[in-house]
């Protein structure tokens, strides 16, 4: 099955009580059984939900995985993962990494003894020097967020087999449209399916992908144990987002291309971080491990100063200022104070994160609209 496909059909069953073509939102704590453990393999909609079961099934086929299992938010996704381990082991993670999942290692779980190594995966080679008998996971996000750098998910998944860490890939940017980490020797894919998979702005939600089954069952127990998992109505809503996927994602790249250009040519804009760029120092690997260059874009305006940032910010129109991305609707942040803020300013300015990056999320309205709403911005600087 082709992607567009899969992204209508895969898991999806029409209802067999009713034939209702759309799966329905079981919206139910329990189900009755016949005898003590005579049940139709619904018992309590923590450990499974019919609307849950759909939605994991249809995930599972669009990362190329067997086994999907959703979360109440990406970071519960996250949560879930970091469980599998124990005090004292150790983690390399990415150092160019979304703000949440740095503070969920460092706020919450380096009190409970896991180690966290943040460094560049720009060179995978560099990995290695952290590998101790304590490692047990690699932590990679790409196309990282803000900076837009590409980390080679195949060169670090030998890295891990080598040494028989698990490797675990944020895979939020890219979606499964443009990249799909478990082909390239991933062992988990993680996503918030709050930002594309969702699509519209109204759920937050994670997910995981697995293909091992002893992985599966691990996350599973963590999932049902923990209980961090979303409704049915939320499962719905996402299902519902994701028969899009492929449209929104082919237009999301089609402006994000347009904007970029669009930035690079003008005259008041610093450097623009998006890895559509021939110049960009990883597009050769963004072109061998993703399909298209996706609609997230940074930017920094000539001078480098905060207050001009804010002042495009307070003027931009259809890109609303908003935490989030990877909604229809264009999005704008200002990464220093709202999204990495939990992030140690030196930490930040080690990657390029200046306290004047505008980061992008380009939607899908008519790019012309988009461009004429960046240009008044830009013109009161
Ligand atoms: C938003 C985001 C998360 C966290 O997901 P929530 O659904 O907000 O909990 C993790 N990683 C990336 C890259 C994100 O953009």
């Amino acid at each position: 099955m082709k992607f567009g496909t899969k992204a209508i059909h895969a898991g999806i069953q029409p209802d067999p009580s009713t034939g209702a073509i759309m799966t329905p939102i079981f919206q139910t704590s329990t189900y009755v059984q016949k005898s003590p453990g005579d049940h139709l393999g619904y018992e309590y909609s923590r450990t499974h939900n019919p609307t849950r079961t759909a939605l994991q099934n249809n995930l599972a086929a669009l990362e190329n995985g067997k086994y999907g299992l959703c979360f109440s938010s990406g970071l519960g996704a996250i949560d879930a993962i970091i469980k599998l381990l124990n005090p004292g082991d150790e983690v390399i993670s990415t150092n160019d990494l979304y703000g949440g999942s740095y503070r969920i290692f460092t706020k919450v779980f380096e009190r409970y003894g896991i180690k966290f190594h943040f460094i560049s995966m720009e060179d995978p080679k560099t990995i290695e020097k952290y590998v101790n008998q304590s490692t047990k996971l690699i932590w990679a996000e790409t196309p990282t967020n803000p900076m837009m750098n590409i980390i080679d998910i195949e060169e670090i998944g030998k890295v891990a087999k080598k040494h028989h860490l698990l490797f675990a890939v944020d895979n939020t940017f890219a979606t499964p449209f443009l990249q799909n980490p478990l082909d390239l020797g991933a062992d988990i894919v993680m996503h918030s399916v709050t930002k594309y998979l969702g699509g519209h702005s109204d759920v937050v939600m994670g997910a995981l992908i697995v293909n091992d089954d002893q992985l599966a069952e691990k996350l599973a127990f963590i999932q049902n144990a923990c209980g961090a998992t979303p409704g049915p109505q939320d499962c719905f809503l996402v299902l519902r987002g994701i028969k899009t996927l492929h449209i929104r994602m082919e237009r999301h790249c089609q402006n994000g291309k347009e904007i970029a250009h669009f930035l690079k040519a003008h005259p008041k804009v610093d450097k623009v971080y998006w890895p559509g760029f021939e110049d960009h120092p990883n597009h050769d690997i963004a072109k061998k491990q993703m399909r298209d260059f996706g609609g997230m874009i940074s930017f920094v305006i000539k001078g480098n100063k905060v207050e001009d940032a804010k002042r495009v910010l307070e003027n931009l129109h259809y890109f609303s200022l908003a935490e989030s991305l990877g909604g229809v609707e264009s999005l704008s942040g200002h990464p220093a104070s709202m999204t990495h803020a939990s992030i140690p300013k030196e930490e930040r300015e080690k990657v390029g994160l200046v306290d004047s990056l505008i980061r992008l999320s380009v939607g899908i309205e008519d790019v012309e609209d988009l461009k004429a709403d960046l240009e008044a911005a830009l013109e009161k600087v």
